[in-house]
C-alpha cells in the first residue's frame, strides 16, 4: 500500500483531533481507513411513477400542491402536518411528523419535492425530507454510512471528499491486471471513487461488482491458503489399512451402503490412508447415514491399530452413539467408552488410565473428550458431530489434540453451498446427498393452535397403533412476558388428557443427567408412548417407533432447527407425521411454515433458511465463524463467491502467484493476514 495512505486521518484536511478520536472509534485511523469506509446503502432521489412503487418502499416524488396544509398538534411538541399533492394525474396525501415550521413554506399550486415512505393503500407519503420550489438538488443516490457518536453523515462525506482530493492519486489497483481484464472490473481507484460519489446507476453496479469480488477473493485466498499451509505442515498419520477387513464390517451391516455413502466413506478413507491429514466435513440430510459411514471410518483406524474418538455435543447423544457403536463394533472386539461429565471418581480414573494404556480403542462422549486430562496413547481419527457449533478457531484447538490424528466434521444441518465454502472454506468437504432406500417423506401439516383437540385425537390413534410422539416446546418454564407454551404446562396437560391409558414422559435441559438418561430410556423401551420436550431432543435422538412430532409455537424455530427436529420421526418403516402448531403474525413465519409444509429435503430447507434469515443467524450462533463482508453478500452474490474461490485456488497453487510482481499486493494482503505464519484467524 501507498505510505501516503498510512497517515493518520488528522491529514485530511478539516479533520481535527477530536474528529479523528470519533473516527477512531468507528475503527478509522488512517486515510486509507476512510477511504475503505464504504456506504453500508444508498438512498434513491431519483422519481418514481407510483404506481411501480411496492407497499411501505421508500420513495422521492415531484408534485404540485393542491390544498392548504393542515397542522395539527397533540401532545406538547408533537405535531402532524398534513396536505395534498398531485403527482401527475393522482391525488395523493403528504403527512410529516414533528415539522410544523414547513407549513409556512407551502402554497398551493407550487412544486414540492418528497421523500418519504409510500403507504400504498392509504395512498399516503410520511414524509422524512421535503424540498419546495423547481430548483430541486439533482442528486440521485446519497450514500448512507454507519456512524458513531457526533460524526454526521454528512461530515463524513466531506471528509471523504477533502481526502479524494489530497490522496486521491495515492490509491491504488491491487488485483492482478489478468483479472482485471478477464472480468472487465472497474479499476480500484475508480470503483472506491464511485462507491463514495455514485452517479449513474451503471457505475454504481460496476463499483460494487469490483468489491464485492476483490472481497471473495482476499477471503478466498486466506482460506486457500490455510488450507494449503495446514496440508504442508501437518504431516499426518498414514493409516494404512486392509481394505478386506473394512469391506467386511461393511458387509457385516445390517443394510448395503447407498451410493452416497460408498462415495464418503472413500473419500474419507483416501484422506485416512494418505500421508496428509485430513481435515474434512461430512454432511448429508438428517437420517441419510451419516453415524454409519462414522462408524466405518472409526473401524478402519482401529483396525490399523489406532484409537478413535468420537465427540458429540450433549449427553444424550453420546450414549446413543456409544450404544449403536457398540452394536457396530463390539462383534469385531473392539473396546469403547463412554466418557461425559458425569463419569466421575474411581470410574474415570480408571477409565482414563485404559485409555491411556490403550486397552480402549474408542471413546465417545462430549466436551469432556478434549479436555487436558484425557490422554490417548495413539490417536488416528478424531470425529466430531454436529460440528457446525464450533468456528474456525475451535476446529484448529481440537486437530492439536494428539499426535496429528485425521479430523473428520460432521454436521447434520445440511449447509447451503455459500456457507460451506466461505465458514468451512479450508476444509474438504464429503456430501451424502441421496437417502437410505425406501424412505417416506415426513407428512407435515401447519396447524392452528385452536385445532388442538383435533391433534390429540389423531396422537390418540397413532399411539393406539402402537407408535409414539413427541410433543417439542419452546421454554421450560412459565414466562410471563411470552406467550408461549411451556413443557410443563403442557406435560401435565398431556398427563390428564391420556390418564389411565398412555404415559407420558418429560424431558428438558434443566433435568439431572441421570432423570434426563432415565427419561430417553423409557421412552426408547416404549414404557412413555408420549414425550414432552425441550428442543433437547433436537439432533440426533434416534426412536425409530415414533411417528408423529408436535411442535408449539413452530414459528419460534428456524427452518433448519424444525427440520432437525422433524428428523426424530421417520426412522422406522412406518409413515411418519409432523405437525406445526403455529400463528405466525409476520409473512417471514408464514413463508417458513409454507416451506416446511412443501419440503422435506434438508439442503432446500437450508438454502431457505439463509435466505430468510440472512448468515448471521444460520447457525444461530456468535462464534459460528460467518465472516462479516462489506459489500459483499453470500447469498445474493453467491455465484460470484464461486467465481472467487476458484480463482483464488488456482492462484495459491501458481508459481507466479508467490513470485510474480503483478501479484505482490495479493502477497502482501496474504501475509498481513497471518495464516502463512499458522496464526490464529480472527
Ligand atoms: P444421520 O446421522 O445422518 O442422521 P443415521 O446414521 O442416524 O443418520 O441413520 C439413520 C437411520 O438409517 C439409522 O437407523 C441407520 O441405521 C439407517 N441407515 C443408515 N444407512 C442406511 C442404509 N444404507 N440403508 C438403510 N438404512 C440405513
Ligand atoms: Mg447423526
Amino acid at each position: 500500500m501507498n505510505q501516503v495512505l498510512e497517515e493518520s486521518v488528522t491529514a485530511v484536511k478539516g479533520i481535527g483531533n477530536e474528529t479523528a478520536l470519533t473516527l477512531n472509534e468507528m475503527g478509522i485511523h488512517t486515510v486509507f481507513d476512510l477511504f475503505e469506509h464504504l456506504p453500508f446503502r444508498y438512498e434513491d432521489y431519483r422519481l418514481k411513477d407510483l404506481e411501480t412503487v411496492e407497499h411501505e418502499e421508500r420513495v422521492t416524488i415531484e408534485g404540485k400542491i393542491h390544498s392548504q396544509p393542515m397542522l395539527t398538534y397533540f401532545g406538547k411538541k408533537k405535531s402532524r402536518l398534513t396536505f395534498k399533492v398531485f403527482v401527475g394525474n393522482n391525488l395523493i396525501t403528504v403527512i410529516f411528523f414533528n415539522q410544523p415550521y414547513l407549513k409556512s413554506k407551502m402554497e398551493i399550486n407550487s412544486v414540492v419535492t418528497v421523500t418519504g415512505k409510500w403507504d400504498r393503500n392509504r395512498q399516503t407519503i410520511t414524509g422524512s425530507e421535503c424540498h419546495i420550489g423547481e430548483n430541486r438538488q439533482e442528486k440521485e443516490y446519497e450514500p448512507v454510512y454507519s456512524i458513531k457518536g457526533s460524526m454526521t453523515v454528512k461530515g463524513l462525506r466531506r471528509y471523504i471528499g477533502n481526502a479524494f482530493k489530497q490522496f486521491g492519486p495515492a490509491i491504488e489497483e491491487n488485483l492482478p491486471q489478468g483479472l482485471i481484464s478477464q472480468y472487465r472490473l472497474m479499476p480500484r481507484p475508480n470503483a472506491l471513487w464511485t462507491m463514495h460519489f455514485p452517479t449513474s446507476e451503471n457505475d454504481m453496479k460496476q463499483a460494487r461488482r469490483r468489491f464485492v469480488y476483490e472481497e471473495f477473493l482476499l477471503f478466498q485466498l486466506k482460506m486457500q491458503a490455510m488450507r494449503k499451509v495446514q496440508r504442508e505442515e501437518s504431516k499426518g498419520i498414514e493409516q494404512d489399512y486392509t481394505l478386506e477387513k473394512v469391506t467386511a464390517f461393511i458387509e457385516s451391516l445390517p443394510f448395503p451402503l447407498t451410493d452416497a455413502q460408498k462415495r464418503v466413506v472413500n473419500e474419507i478413507l483416501a484422506d485416512m490412508k494418505s500421508p496428509y491429514r485430513m481435515n474434512r466435513l461430512l454432511q448429508g440430510d438428517v437420517g441419510s447415514g451419516k453415524t454409519v459411514v462414522a462408524a466405518i471410518a472409526l473401524y478402519t483406524s482401529i483396525s490399523v491399530g489406532y484409537q478413535g474418538a468420537l465427540m458429540v455435543p450433549t449427553e444424550i447423544l453420546a450414549e446413543q452413539h456409544a450404544a449403536s457403536m457398540r452394536t457396530m463394533l463390539e462383534p469385531f472386539g473392539i473396546k469403547s467408552a463412554l466418557l461425559t461429565s458425569s463419569v466421575k471418581g474411581k470410574k474415570r480414573r480408571e477409565l482414563l488410565e485404559a485409555l491411556n494404556s490403550g486397552e480402549i480403542n474408542l471413546l465417545i462422549g462430549t466436551h469432556a473428550l478434549i479436555q487436558d486430562e484425557v490422554n490417548f496413547l495413539n490417536l488416528g481419527l478424531v470425529i466430531t458431530d454436529e460440528q457446525h457449533r464450533f468456528g474456525v478457531n475451535q476446529r484448529r484447538v481440537l486437530r492439536e489434540k494428539g499426535n496429528s490424528p485425521d479430523v473428520l466434521f460432521m454436521t447434520a444441518t445440511p449447509i447451503p453451498r455459500t456457507l460451506a465454502i466461505t465458514v468451512f472454506g479450508e476444509m474438504d468437504v464429503s456430501t451424502i446427498d441421496e437417502m437410505p432406500a425406501g424412505r417416506k417423506i415426513i407428512e407435515t401439516y401447519w396447524a392452528k393452535h385452536n385445532m388442538l383437540d383435533r391433534i390429540l385425537v389423531f396422537i390418540e390413534k397413532e399411539l393406539q397403533q402402537g407408535r409414539q410422539a413427541y410433543v417439542i416446546c419452546p421454554l421450560i418454564e412459565e414466562s410471563e412476558k411470552m406467550d408461549l407454551e411451556n413443557v410443563l404446562d403442557v406435560h401435565a396437560m398431556l398427563t390428564q388428557y391420556f390418564a389411565g391409558r398412555y404415559q407420558v414422559g418429560l424431558m428438558h435441559g434443566k433435568l439431572p443427567a441421570d432423570e434426563k438418561d432415565a427419561v430417553m430410556k423409557e421412552f426408547s423401551q416404549n414404557i412413555t408412548k408420549v414425550l414432552v420436550s425441550t428442543t433437547v431432543v433436537e439432533v440426533g435422538v434416534n426412536v425409530p417407533n415414533a411417528t408423529v412430532m408436535v411442535i408449539y409455537d413452530a414459528e419460534r424455530f428456524g427452518l433448519a432447527q424444525l427440520h432437525q427436529l422433524r428428523g426424530r420421526v421417520g426412522r422406522g418403516g412406518d409413515q411418519s407425521f409432523c405437525i406445526l402448531l403455529a400463528d405466525p403474525k409476520s409473512e417471514n413465519g408464514k413463508e417458513r411454515m409454507t416451506i416446511m409444509t412443501e419440503t422435506n429435503d434438508g439442503f432446500v430447507v437450508s438454502e431457505k433458511d439463509l435466505e430468510l434469515r440472512g448468515p448471521g443467524d444460520f447457525f444461530g450462533r456468535k462464534q459460528s465463524g460467518v465472516p462479516e463482508f462489506k459489500v459483499a453478500d453470500m447469498v445474493h452474490d453467491y455465484r460470484t463467491l464461486e467465481v472467487a474461490r476458484n480463482d483464488a485456488a488456482k492462484l495459491i497453487a501458481s508459481e507466479a502467484f508467490w513470485h510474480a510482481p503483478d501479484y505482490e499486493p495479493l502477497r502482501k494482503h496474504l501475509a498481513s493476514t497471518g495464516v502463512l505464519d499458522g496464526e490464529k484467524l480472527d
